[in-house]
């Protein structure tokens, strides 16, 4: 299987980290939606949420981005953290990420 987040998630692809944990990658989104815009990765493949189980991992990619938020300066003013699954949900990339958006006031739309 060829996942593009597994090679940057173990660094066979480089990309410059924001933030990182034993389990998690923080990096910047290549195609940002805002000002700020990073993915929380998981170092380890699932396909998205409704194929992992392990709460641990979860509540790490969670930690992860309160963590990057406070490192790239969003957490105060505030930002959005949203994960799509399958394809109505808009998800694109089949391995677990958090989307994290800030910088610009985002509307209390959801989709
Ligand atoms: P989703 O649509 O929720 O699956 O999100 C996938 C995200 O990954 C999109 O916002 C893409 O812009 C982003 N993306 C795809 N390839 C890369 C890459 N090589 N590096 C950083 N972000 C990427
Ligand atoms: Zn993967």
């Amino acid at each position: 299987m060829d996942c593009i987040f597994c090679r940057i998630a173990t660094k066979k692809m480089r990309v410059a980290a924001v933030h990182e944990t034993e389990r998690t990658l923080v990096i910047k989104d290549i195609n940002p939606q805002a000002p700020v815009h990073l993915l929380v990765l998981s170092k380890e493949h699932h396909a998205n949420l409704l194929d992992c189980k392990d709460t641990g991992l979860l509540g790490e990619m969670l930690e992860s981005v309160a963590e990057a938020a406070k490192k790239a300066g969003i957490a105060e003013k505030g930002f959005r953290t949203v994960i799509n699954t399958n394809d109505e949900g808009g998800q694109t990339v089949y391995h677990l990420h958090i989307h994290v958006l800030a910088g610009r006031p985002l509307d209390n739309r959801l989709g």
